[in-house]
């Protein structure tokens, strides 16, 4: 087991003592991510010679997977921050060289991932209330000012909004709109509020609020130091925009048939036949995500693009997001009334579990991706809407 899987492991026992609190209350788990910190996996993406951790991704699955058995919530935003990092770190050579990417650019790179492994942490504001997370649709903008940029525009569901040390903004450009780029934009920059909007149905802790921007960054915060790079990162890097929530919500959706397990043994109806074929049916839809998962998660650290590794992507995040809310639906039914009262394990899992299948690409989006591969199309080209 590497030192990353015990610490998460060690953690998951004090996120679930925290969890229903900050579900109930609606509020951070600072707490938590104080524990991530100390325990060095906020520098888990991090490269060895950073002062991180240096896992690839199947190692940060593993992870994911063990925190969100603690506190979806928590794995959730962790998996933002990973997200931000994974991909900084795992940016090929030759996507660097084929683009020209400038040294000041990798400098940049190197102090984000150093301060990560230190303990700094990023989260990611690229979803816009109009448009989801579609990148080419975003109405933030930005402009080049003096010796950088500014951006303006407002997001939405900004996961950790208020908490985080930098956001990564994805905006337009105002001078050629078919540009997107990305930005890291430090949280105390002046032109950044946060505006506490964030009161949903599931994922309560995760003070996922509006972030309003008009500000004025360096010429280092544009990531990749090129502009219009966030369609392509998209494209060549799906695992961490598609997959890295899968993990989360097997999580979860494994969360939710311990509860279940707790509930009815503690109740003693453990030997009826609808509750063992019920837990026993969860059981094996979670392992067969889980498998999906693990095995996507696999593909991407061996043959990261390929395009047999990114079918099992989008295959990873359809059986993860779907496995979740049925398992959870499935295991509240199983333990009865009394689990749906505030504050039972099983009431939070259910809602969190929902938002598995809602978060990009959603469960359809998916299904549509897989199934014109499946007809031989080429689902990046062919899909019904602009995907990002
Ligand atoms: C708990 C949680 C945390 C989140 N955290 C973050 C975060 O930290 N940062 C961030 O940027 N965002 C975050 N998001 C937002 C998320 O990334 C999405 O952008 C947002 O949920 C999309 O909004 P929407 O579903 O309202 O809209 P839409 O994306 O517009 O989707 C609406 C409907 O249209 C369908 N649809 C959309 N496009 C297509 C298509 N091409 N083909 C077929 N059907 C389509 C969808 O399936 C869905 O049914 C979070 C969301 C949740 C639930």
């Amino acid at each position: 087991m590497t030192q990353a899987l015990a610490a998460a492991r060690r953690l998951v026992p004090r996120f679930a003592a925290r969890a229903a609190g900050s579900d109930r209350d609606g509020t951070f788990p600072v707490d938590d991510f104080a524990d991530l910190r100390e325990a060095g996996l906020l520098g888990l993406m991090a490269p060895a010679h950073l002062g991180g951790l240096g896992a690839g991704f199947s190692e940060y699955a593993e992870v994911a997977y063990e925190l969100a058995r603690g506190n979806g919530a928590t794995a959730l935003v962790f998996n933002m921050h990973t997200s931000v990092t994974g991909a900084l770190a795992g940016i090929p050579q030759a996507l660097i060289e084929a683009l020209g990417v400038p040294e000041s650019f990798l400098r940049a790179r190197d102090r984000l991932l150093a301060a990560a492994a230190q303990g700094a942490w990023y989260a990611v504001a690229m979803s816009e209330r109009g448009v989801g997370s579609r990148l080419s649709q975003m109405s933030t903008m930005y402009s080049a000012e003096r010796d950088g940029f500014r951006i303006k525009g407002s997001k939405a569901f900004v996961s950790g909004a208020g908490h985080a040390d930098a956001y990564l903004v994805a905006a337009r450009s105002a001078a050629d709109p078919s540009l997107v780029s990305q930005f890291l934009v430090p949280a105390g920059s002046a032109g950044v509020t946060v505006e506490p909007t964030w009161d949903a149905l599931g994922m309560r802790a995760t003070s996922s609020h509006d972030l309003h921007l008009d500000v004025a960054v360096g010429a280092d915060a544009l990531l990749g130091g090129v502009e219009g790079l966030a369609l392509l990162v998209a494209q060549l890097m799906p695992h961490w925009m598609v997959a890295s929530y899968a993990a989360v919500y097997v999580g979860v959706a494994q969360a939710a048939i311990d509860a279940a397990v707790g509930h009815l043994t503690e109740r003693g109806l453990g030997q009826l036949p609808a509750v063992r074929s019920r837990i026993g049916r969860a059981d094996a839809a979670v392992a067969a995500a889980w498998l999906a998962v693990r095995e996507a998660a696999r593909r991407v650290d061996e043959a990261p693009g390929e395009p047999a590794t990114n079918r099992w992507v989008w295959r990873a995040k359809l059986l993860a997001g779907s496995t979740a809310a049925e398992v959870a639906a499935s295991m509240l039914e199983a333990a009865g009334t009394s689990a749906t009262r505030r504050g039972h394990a099983l009431e939070r899992l259910y809602r969190d579990a929902r938002c598995g299948a809602l978060q990009p690409p959603t469960s359809d989006v998916c299904a549509d991706w897989l199934g014109v591969a499946a007809l031989g199309g080429d689902p990046e080209a062919d899909g019904t809407g602009p995907r990002w």
